[in-house]
């Protein structure tokens, strides 16, 4: 290159203001992509006084290959490869943070890679080329002697990294770059675990997705700068009016969270942090994202979660400050662009963020993070989408807007998938909708078993919308109405008539099938946003469900109250969750009964008859079973929180939750006690977790002797499959025998399997 204006060094120049300018030159340039890496790479080194400065690239196998140098050896470009995570540029991919090392030879992690020549190199800083969260590549800089990199550096060559993240994702860039990933690699497949049944076709929303900062060089700073107070102005005021709002001004989890908010959007470092890079040359909203990249650097170090929960909120208030930039202050993300045949996309959900889409546009669903027994995946089943979690990496792989199909079958979801593979899938399609119809069709068979047993089918509920699903289905009621879903749709608690025409449509809805309301169960993951609760360190095991109920008999009552009236005349039935002791539920049955009497003898409407139910899910209860059961008039296994309990395995952590298998001989002796407890004291049992969906599962709790199962309404046909098709003596005789026989405590799904083939049942 010759000596052109991009190399003239201005006396006096600040780094950083010189790398934007030279950027900003190499940019206008003619050249193709590789050129413009080329030239990057050299005029970065020249600066950072760094004998070297490298430039991998991520390939759509996600491979790193060195794309550009200045000073390795330049037959290493395009040979030298790793995979995420190898050495310190594979992992400082991996982290997406900054790996500044200067001794980076004594890593641990070092890999050293002959052909490039960096044997020669001590000290080494790697940044992440990023692009709305994707990883796209690292940017490396070497020095021969032992160097500790400053923060301007990291800053140089972070700037550095967004106008390359900018470079690759325009297009522009040809040549040998044409197999990178500019974050729209092309079609390409991700497994996860699925969580809710069935397939869908459609196109993808990224949920909350971040703004994608695309002009970072800024023609006129002084315009930049104004832009950049207004928008911040405008960030306080929505704060402000956030917390004047009355639902908000009392004390809370709630109200801190937005104080929090105020404290870093009134900080004066934040702002002239920002103000600085606009004075450097970038834009408003690349400003935003460089800060935002610098704070995250800095709050990543430390271990403390108190940091680490602030980083959430500066994350989120980054990307509140980058809508308004936009223009899409006001757009909350239902009232977007939602594609008419939705792919829900998410790094982590709630079960009333899931609740807060339009489902008439939502074809399915993919949590990065979710287990199947976390609520989103139930809420997603209730919902009748597909849906898919444990998906690492995913919303790194997609964008809005990409075709996608998921398979929740085989937990396969294929982006951008191509023509072969969608007419592969349609035809899968047309093959469950035949299998529904044949479900549809038997929805008046009775469920009996080949010798005879008897078997009562239910769905689990929660909203209105699932009373579609009690009729299409053929169960025979409902055997959970998960009443907090309608809590924690409201903005605040709803009133006791407001609660009764709901709970009204619900009875009126189930036709004269039998209903059964599980009294509020809150605290864990379902939150209530309006309620006041305590910070807990352990939510699982905290202040919830009935525990809250008699700590808090007000709501109770109310809801009692709601539901006795929407009764009116017909019978109802009552059940009390995470029941440890008996008497936590002759105390929730008492309050009832108060409620009852008071009605009474103000003449309001009654049921004709109340049941009262305790949920079997906590260990404690399991032992005293003897004494609960005289007592209630049913009950129903959680076995969801059941079996996290009993194995100390978070239900809501997929790092654990599938860990242990409900058909272990652990569990299923827990069942089989329950079940002859029952049998002793002629006491209705219903399982309602969601291993009861399973046709396996259901098949062994038969065994177990349950005759009353409740489950999501797409397993009601294939669990009646294979009830139609299995002889239940012979289940028990095979789960008995396993059960007795001490196999050194191996599940006993295989030979359930293997006994299910053998002997033609349908599972
Ligand atoms: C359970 O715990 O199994 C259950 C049915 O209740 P939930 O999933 O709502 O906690
Ligand atoms: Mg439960």
């Amino acid at each position: 290159m010759s000596r052109s204006e991009d190399q003239r060094i201005v006396p006096g120049e600040p780094a950083l203001r010189a790398i934007m300018r030279r950027l900003r030159q190499i940019m206008a340039e003619p050249g193709d992509g590789q050129q413009r890496l080329d030239k990057i790479v050299r005029q970065v080194a020249g600066l950072m006084v760094a004998e070297v400065c490298s430039i991998y690239l991520r390939r759509r196998d996600s491979t790193l290959e060195l794309f550009a140098t200045e000073g390795l050896n330049a037959d290493a470009v395009h040979t030298t490869r790793m995979k995420r995570g190898e050495g310190l540029v594979g992992r400082c991919a991996e982290l997406g943070v900054p790996v500044n090392e200067p001794d980076a030879q004594s890593h641990p992690a070092f890999s050293y890679r002959p052909e490039t020549g960096e044997e020669a190199y001590h000290s080494l800083l790697a940044v992440p080329i990023l692009r709305a969260g994707a990883l796209l590549g690292v940017i490396v800089v070497q020095n021969r002697t032992p160097r500790v990199y400053s923060d301007e550096d990291v800053e140089i060559l972070q700037t550095t990294a967004m106008v390359v993240a900018e470079h690759l994702a325009s297009g522009d860039v040809g040549g040998a770059i044409d197999d990178v990933t500019s974050g729209r690699a092309s079609t390409t497949q991700v497994r996860g675990e699925p969580i809710a049944d069935g397939i869908a076709l459609g196109h993808v929303f990224v949920h909350q997705p971040r703004v994608v900062v695309t002009e970072l060089l800024a023609v006129d700073p002084e315009a930049e700068a104004d832009r950049l107070d207004t928008a911040v102005v405008q960030l306080r005021n929505a704060i402000d009016a956030m917390l004047q709002r009355s639902s908000i001004a009392a004390e809370g989890a709630h109200r801190d969270v937005l104080d929090a908010y105020r404290m870093f959007a009134n900080d004066r470092g934040w702002l002239r942090r920002m103000h600085d890079s606009v004075a450097e040359g970038l834009t408003a909203e690349a400003a935003v994202e460089r800060v935002q990249n610098m704070t995250r650097t800095r709050l990543l170090r430390q271990n403390d979660p108190f940091w680490r929960e602030r980083l959430r909120d500066l994350d989120d208030l980054s990307d509140r400050l980058l809508r308004i930039l936009v223009g899409r202050a006001n757009t909350a993300f239902t009232e977007l662009e939602l594609p008419e045949d939705t792919i829900l996309v998410a790094r982590n959900m709630g079960p009333a963020e899931l609740l807060d889409y339009d489902r008439a546009k939502l074809r399915a669903l993919v949590v990065e993070e979710a287990s199947a027994q976390s609520h989103v995946a139930i809420v997603a089943k209730a919902l009748g989408l597909p849906a898919i979690g444990q998906a690492p990496g995913i919303i790194d792989q997609l964008m809005s807007g990409d075709a996608a199909i998921v398979d929740a079958e085989t937990g396969n979801i294929h982006v951008r998938p191509s023509g072969d593979v969608i007419a592969a899938y349609a035809d899968k399609v047309r093959f469950r909708a035949r299998r529904q119809e044949k479900f549809r069709s038997r929805r008046d068979v009775a469920a009996v078993s080949k010798d005879g047993q008897r078997v009562q089918l239910l769905v689990n509920a929660g909203l209105a919308i699932d009373l579609e699903n009690v009729a299409d289905s053929g169960a025979e009621g409902i055997g959970l109405f998960r009443t907090e879903l309608q809590f924690m749709l409201a903005d605040a608690f709803p009133r006791v008539e407001r609660q009764a025409s709901a709970y009204r449509e619900i009875i009126d809805g189930a036709d004269g099938k039998p209903v059964t309301f599980r009294m509020l169960d809150i605290g864990g993951d379902k939150v209530l946003p309006y309620l006041r609760q305590p910070k807990e360190d352990n939510p699982a095991l905290g202040w919830r469900a009935v525990r809250l109920a008699l700590d808090r008999p007000g709501l109770f009552r109310m809801q009692a109250r709601a539901l006795m009236r929407a009764a009116n005349g017909r019978p109802l039935k009552v059940m009390i969750p995470m029941v440890a002791t008996l008497a936590e539920f002759r105390a929730a049955k008492e309050l009832i009964a108060k409620e009852q009497a008071l009605a009474a003898k103000r003449g309001q409407p009654l049921p004709e008859a109340i049941s009262f139910g305790a949920m079997i899910e906590v260990p404690s209860i399991l032992f005293s079973l003897d004494d609960l059961l005289p007592e209630v008039d049913f009950v129903s296994v959680g076995s969801n929180d059941l079996l996290q309990y009993l194995f100390a395995a978070d239900r809501a952590n997929a790092l654990v939750a599938g860990r242990y298998d409900p058909l272990s001989p652990a569990s299923m002796r827990v069942l089989r006690q329950i079940a002859r407890a029952a049998e002793r004291h002629e006491v209705p049992l219903t399982l309602c977790g969601e291993m009861g969906g399973g046709t396996i599962e259901a098949m062994a709790l038969l065994g177990l002797g349950f005759r009353s199962i409740s489950m999501a309404p797409a397993s009601i046909g294939p669990v009646k499959d294979m009830v139609l098709s299995v002889d239940v003596g012979r289940v028990r005789d095979l789960i008995d025998g396993a059960l007795d026989a001490r196999q050194g405590g191996l599940s006993i799904r295989d030979r359930l399997r293997r006994f299910a083939e053998t002997d033609s049942v349908d599972i």
